[in-house]
């Protein structure tokens, strides 16, 4: 039952063909065997989730109302606060915090009726391309575990691709939904900038920041964004506008629709033959369906991922200065003063990939730099933003790759941030420009590891994603659950 998709899962429970019990007992089963493998669970929560869903399955028997994920068994990655669950972003400064309240995600999920398993593994504050950075070690990816699974969300892809939950909230600040789900074999969605409450999301660089589905097929990503989006007079920059009726997207017809193939995104260095190949495969099958190709040009995307490496850190820098040991968190056992409690709290209690952003967004900031870096950073993001606009004039959406390679190996670009930093060129500027973005499996390579097709559309048009990816689902063979050694 693990193989069902979210929406088959969920019209059983409604149907009573299985009990929310069931369901959740069989998934905490499967997580106690799989998860030693790949590490996709920070937190499992096994008395919690089999009471959530006891409880779910009374509120049934009684005959009320049901939300449209009832009784389905979901995990979150551990960024978003959960009231009275451990909540670490992947760090050892939260490896011990237990929020007081719900991120608006982790209720809107609740409200929907799901339960919650538990708590995905991540990149340490989300920041990361490979989940390596954890301080809880790194997650491996389900379709050969001596790689990794993307990142930042590579718990939350990593565990929807083995089966260990029906589907998951991942965040997405320069590609951490996108290209882990792309790198996995499962669909990930990247929404616009406002269209997910961040209430309750550890920040990261605020005005990249959202949350969103991974889950494995494309009409179970558009359930779950309607059950996540909508408006938040929490988040001042939550958008208010009406939710549409996303799963009807994914069954609209692709006819008609303009696909832009951004030549800038093709001449990349490095980009994977078997990529190119199947990015080829994920054309044919919207051409074939009706959709029109036109060639456009981003002109700018060379300039992204130097832009989003000054604004993502400086806003980092500044966020995470909240983490000094006083108010809650890891705090470091020292004899000495309040400024040495607070230096040796944030030496021991962040990572070293965590040190390096806040080193560079330090120094972006400071006064003499802030014009020449932050301010020229800005700048540059408008010019990437405005490439973005002038080619929605022109065409609905955009076809790209969602990684320049299939998963890398453990330890591959460790040692050489520059190159982990560049894995990320295709999903950053969807960020920058605010943008939604989806990553949907088009391919595998020839060792068999899957490759992600990714599309962008305009400014909260993630219907138009959601048609063009069901097109592509459907016509390009869709990767079952990660076949496990003896799973
Ligand atoms: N890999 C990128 C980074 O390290 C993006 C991470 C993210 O989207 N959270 O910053």
């Amino acid at each position: 039952m693990h193989e069902w998709t979210l929406q088959e899962a969920a019209r059983k429970v409604r149907d009573k063909e299985i009990s929310s019990r069931e369901l959740t007992r069989a998934l905490l089963d499967r997580i106690e065997r799989i998860n030693p493998k790949i590490n996709a669970y920070v937190t499992v929560l096994h008395d919690k989730a089999m009471a959530e869903a006891t409880a779910r399955d009374e509120t049934q028997a009684k005959g009320e109302a049901l939300g449209v994920l009832h009784g389905v068994p979901l995990g979150l990655k551990d960024i978003f606060c959960t009231r009275g669950i451990r909540t670490t972003c992947g760090s050892r400064i939260l490896s011990y915090f237990l929020p007081p309240y719900d991120a608006a995600v982790a209720e809107k999920v609740a409200a929907s009726g799901a339960v919650l398993l538990g708590k995905h593994n991540m990149d340490e504050f989300a920041m990361g391309s490979s989940t390596e950075t954890s301080h809880f070690g790194p997650t491996r990816n389900p379709w050969a575990t001596g790689r990794i699974p993307g990142g930042s969300s590579g718990g939350t892809a990593a565990a929807v691709a083995a089966g260990l939950c029906y589907a998951g909230v991942g965040t997405d600040t320069g590609g951490s939904i996108r290209q882990p789900a792309s790198l996995c074999g499962v669909v990930g969605v990247k929404p616009t900038y406002g269209r997910v409450s961040r209430y309750g999301m550890i920040a990261f660089a605020s005005s990249l920041d959202q949350g969103g589905p991974v889950t494995r097929t494309v009409p179970d990503a558009a359930m779950m964004l309607g059950v996540i989006a909508g408006h938040d007079r929490r988040d001042s920059t939550s958008v208010d506008l009406p939710v549409p009726d996303y799963p009807a997207a994914a069954e609209r017809p692709v006819k008609g629709m303009k696909v832009g193939l951004p030549r800038e995104y093709f001449e990349v260095e490095g980009l994977d033959p078997a990529v190119r190949g199947a990015m080829e495969k994920a054309l044919d099958a919207l051409v074939v369906q009706g959709a029109q190709a036109v060639e456009i040009s981003l002109p700018h995307t060379s300039f992204a991922v130097a832009t989003y490496y000054i604004i993502a850190p400086a806003e980092a820098s500044s966020n995470l200065a909240r983490y000094d040991g006083v108010r809650y968190g890891y705090r470091a056992k020292v004899a000495g003063g309040l400024i040495e409690m607070m230096s040796r709290t944030r030496a021991e209690g962040f990572g070293a990939e965590v040190k390096r952003r806040i080193m560079i967004g330090t120094y972006a900031l400071s006064a003499g730099y802030y014009e020449a870096y932050y301010g020229k950073a800005q700048k540059v993001r408008t010019l990437i933003r405005r490439d973005f606009d002038a080619a929605f004039a022109k065409v609905d959406a955009i076809l790209t790759p969602t990684s320049p390679t299939p998963a890398f190996r453990l330890g591959e670009k460790t040692g050489d941030p520059l190159t982990m930093y560049l894995s990320d060129i295709f999903t950053i500027p969807c960020n920058l420009a605010g943008i939604p973005g989806i990553s949907v499996p088009c391919g595998m390579s020839a060792e068999g590891l899957p490759i992600g097709a990714q599309l962008l559309a305009g400014h909260f048009r993630e219907e138009t994603l959601f048609t063009a990816a069901a097109a592509i689902e459907r016509a390009l063979p869709h990767p079952p659950v990660a076949p496990l050694e003896g799973a």
